[in-house]
């Protein structure tokens, strides 16, 4: 962290503050590795370092935004952003009131992935690329990566916050393709660390399991379509209330929807009582953990479903302002030259008090869905497409089914909700948003019970 940045920006700031409502800079120093394999071919290899921003005005409620390279033209494009708010700004800027906060936030490292050479980090992923290519005859090829990104970001406004922030991610991904008279499986894990590069080494068990999985799915058929019984492995179950939900709380979409703000009342009851959804930004190491927002807002733990309950919506200061609700910090950029906008952090069902074994138990007929494949959402509806499957047959697990597409209305669904696991897990996700992605983001849950799942086969 540099003290030399900072004051520099202040000073930009109040040379300039008293001409817009609103004024902000963020800039980031960051530097980046990438190395990617594609079948036995190693497919690139990057490196990149950058200092690039955005300044942010508000004026009668009028936005602007302008991108900055370097610090010298910083003063030029100050003012050109904040000329451009006054060409929009008509009305009354409306931003939830918050507390000007100082604060600089450090990485708690384990080992610096940029104190190791390139050759080291190349051999690791390939030794893995080769485990999963040499796994099984009927692995055709593979897609695996490696990433590391530190970055400082600095932040400063008109309001008096000065916050800079350290960040690493670090993260494997590692994808297995088998095929097998013409049918063609896949297979993925991804490991990602906020501190230590060294959490990519030993995990040769993870890494096969993407291998294990897409060799297990070649037997399978596809399932008979249906209305089933369906229970959603916590994988999934993240991915659902992420894709199906998540988004739909995220208040700038609220707002814009008169629809939607009917559907999604405070106060509105929305499921059974066990059935409670967090977007918690404050839980150490995951991917979507942040301490700040990008407008400067403290990160928090949110209830958007408590007790079955509607109870809160994902904010940034200007949602949160305009719907007289509190900010909840969930201001989010790609990176400093994107602005922020409204993003979930860790969303997750919370654990309930079942487990695995009795929520199939009294199932005669049902379908296992096991992690996302892909899936899409429009307004309230979603299909999403498991990547495994397994019929649930008189209280047991049974034979493996492909082609499992999961499709419904949302608030529907979350009233068909049964049981809740008591076993939550999260994974690794990266979310997209108006051209921002991938935002790294989790999702949890446990296992989840639905009842009445329209479930497309082939
Ligand atoms: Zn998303």
């Amino acid at each position: 962290m540099n003290t030399a940045i900072e004051e520099q920006l202040r000073d930009q700031i109040k040379t300039h503050r008293d001409r817009v409502d609103y004024l902000e800079i963020r800039l980031q120093q960051s530097e980046t590795t990438s190395i990617s394999f594609r079948g036995s071919q190693l497919d690139s290899v990057n490196r990149s370092f950058s200092l690039a921003g955005g300044v942010r005005a508000c004026h009668k409620g009028g936005w602007s935004f302008v991108t900055f390279n370097g610090l010298s033209e910083l003063d030029t494009r100050i003012t050109e952003a904040i000329s451009q708010a006054y060409l929009v700004g008509q009305e009354t800027t409306q931003l939830a009131e918050i507390e000007p906060i100082e604060d600089q936030v450090s990485v708690k490292l384990g080992r610096d992935p940029r104190g190791i050479s390139l050759q080291e980090k190349r051999q690791l992923i390939e030794n893995y690329n080769k485990l999963l290519l040499d796994f099984d005859s009927r692995i055709q090829t593979t897609a695996v990566s490696y990433s590391d990104r530190f970055s400082i970001t600095y932040f400063v406004n008109s309001q008096g916050s000065c916050i800079t922030q350290e960040r690493l991610d670090v993260t494997g991904r590692f994808g297995a393709i088998a095929t097998n008279n013409g049918t063609v499986r896949q297979g993925f894990e991804s490991i990602n660390s906020r501190s230590d590069y060294n959490a990519l080494i030993g995990i040769e068990d993870q890494v096969k399991s993407a291998a294990e999985r897409a060799i297990r799915q070649l037997e399978a058929q596809s399932v008979k379509g249906g209305q089933y019984t369906v229970v959603l492995d916590p994988y999934l179950a993240g991915v659902f209330i992420h894709e199906a939900f998540g988004h739909l709380s995220e208040a700038d979409f609220v707002y814009e929807n008169p629809r939607m703000q009917e559907l999604l009342q405070l106060g509105k009851p929305m499921a059974i009582e066990q059935l409670n959804v967090i977007d918690d930004a404050t839980i150490p190491d995951l991917p979507g953990s942040i301490l700040y927002d990008d407008e400067g807002v403290r990160a928090q733990r949110k209830y958007l479903i408590q007790n079955g309950v509607l109870t809160q919506r994902l904010h940034n200061r200007e949602t949160a302002g305009k719907l007289k609700e509190s900010p909840t910090g969930n201001a989010r950029a790609l990176n400093a030259t994107y602005p922020p906008i409204v993003r979930m952090t860790n969303t997750a069902i919370e654990a309930g008090d079942r487990s695995f074994e009795e929520m199939i138990a009294d199932i005669d007929e049902g379908v296992y869905a096991v992690r996302m494949l892909g899936g899409q959402t429009n307004g309230e509806m979603f299909t999403f497409a498991a990547a495994e499957g397994y019929m649930i047959r008189n209280g047991q697990l049974a034979e493996p089914v492909s082609d499992v597409t999961l499709t419904g209305n949302v608030f529907q669904t979350l009233k068909d909700i049964e049981a809740i696991g008591n076993d939550l897990s999260y994974s690794n996700g990266g979310c997209g948003k108006s051209g921002q992605m991938p935002l790294p983001v989790s999702v949890g849950g446990p296992h989840v019970r639905m009842k009445d799942v329209v479930v497309g086969g082939r």
